[in-house]
């Protein structure tokens, strides 16, 4: 269906993409699983498609639709996030250098560090809220600047419009991991961003059953150098994982507007918890960039970080005392989720720059799902004791 310019983020989440089916009328988007399409004569193929790998179907209405939420005009989807986040450093060439944000996702910070460092590509980690600090990292050999907002675990938010006006200063490419935000909170492209990275395995997909990742870009020039990535490296999603996530960003909207309000009150209630030391969250006053947040998103999202009184064993004491709350990985499922970052997601990350960026033992991350707030809040009150 042509969505019209003019709809709002709930239409264009339900329609974008997607049409009924010429040959049946079928609503939904069918399932194309199939690898291969036959061809009238050789060469000669008879609609778009000749191979899965390249192009499918299913897959084309779940990129037009992502690449419609973010107000992109190219949308390419991977097996996974950190999948799509390879395909954008096979931009660059040994000698570049990339600077980093300091506080990415953890598996980013591997990839970066501990792969592509093999093949040449130099990163610096740069904390992305300081704008003298990405000049003073800045050198010719520079190529990308890749960063997330709000991070993860400690939520720090970067002002993508300064960052991209620097990057644009330098003639170096600026990519935005966008998963903790969600096109519904937040559009880096049209703060300045020329890629925009997603992780859909969290708030996109937001029932924790699949694996998957996207790139949307405006740049013409830029989504042919990646979907002829995409198309060399084969790291594309499944059909049924394409399905899956078509049916999930129907309800982007709803679930995002939930999760705010739910994490705004468990902040709040959490804030003035004897037995918690401190919470972080955008959306309370007491965030040093709490302002930056207002402008920039369009809401404060369902990840809260808190540091309790004590140490890992009252930590470990908490997670293993939450029953609504499950003890897992990963975020941005419809279900609330507990984790201990320096045991469970950052383990990956050295040491010292955990103690760094201020990931200690009594740090704790919640992944605020859509149950009933007042339960929610009565199981961490309970696992604090
Ligand atoms: C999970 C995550 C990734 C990696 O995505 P996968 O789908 O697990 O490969 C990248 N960035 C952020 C911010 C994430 O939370």
């Amino acid at each position: 269906m042509e969505v019209s310019g003019t709809a709002k983020f709930g239409t264009r989440a339900i329609h974008a993409g997607q049409s009924p089916d010429p040959s049946t009328g079928a609503i939904m988007t069918p399932i194309y699983q199939t690898s291969t399409y036959v061809q009238q004569s050789p060469g000669k193929i008879i609609g778009e498609y000749d191979y899965s790998r390249a192009a499918n179907p299913t897959r084309a209405a779940l990129e037009a639709n992502l690449a419609n939420l973010e107000g992109a005009k190219h949308g390419l989807c991977f097996s996974s996030g950190v999948a799509a986040t390879g395909a954008v450093l096979h931009l660059l060439s040994s000698g570049d250098k990339v600077l980093l944000g300091d506080d990415v996702y953890g598996g980013t910070n591997r990839l970066f560090n501990r792969v592509f460092n093999q093949m040449g590509i130099e990163t610096v980690m740069v904390d992305m809220t300081d704008p003298d600090a990405i000049n003073a990292a800045m050198d010719e050999r520079t190529k990308l600047i890749w960063l997330e907002t709000p991070t993860n675990p400690t939520l720090k938010i970067a002002d993508i419009k300064q960052v991209a006006s620097i990057a644009k200063q330098h003639g170096v490419m600026l990519a935005v991991d966008n998963t903790f935000a969600t096109p519904f909170l937040q559009n880096p492209l049209s703060l300045g961003a020329d890629i925009v990275c997603h992780s859909t395995t969290k708030y996109i997909g937001g029932h924790s059953d699949s694996i998957g990742g996207a790139l949307l870009t405006n740049s013409d020039d830029l989504h042919q150098r990646l979907k002829f990535i995409q198309l060399s490296e084969g790291a594309v999603p499944g059909i049924m994982e394409c399905f899956l996530l078509l049916r999930s960003t129907k309800t982007l909207h709803v679930r995002m507007e939930r999760h705010c309000e739910n994490a705004a009150k468990v902040a709040e209630h959490l804030n003035n918890h004897p037995q918690v030391e401190k919470v972080i969250y955008p959306g309370l006053a007491s965030h040093p960039q709490h302002e930056l947040a207002k402008k920039q998103m369009c809401g404060f999202g369902g990840m809260i970080t808190i540091y309790i009184k004590g140490g890992l064993d009252e930590s470990r004491a908490m997670l293993e005392k939450t029953k609504l709350f499950a003890c897992a990985e990963s975020l941005g499922g419809v279900e609330s989720l507990i984790e201990h970052p320096a045991i469970m997601t950052h383990a990956s990350v050295p040491a010292d720059q955990r103690e760094q960026l201020g990931i200690s033992d009594n740090l704790i991350r919640l992944s605020v799902g859509i149950e009933n707030v007042d339960d929610l809040i009565e199981d961490l009150d309970r696992a604090l004791g």
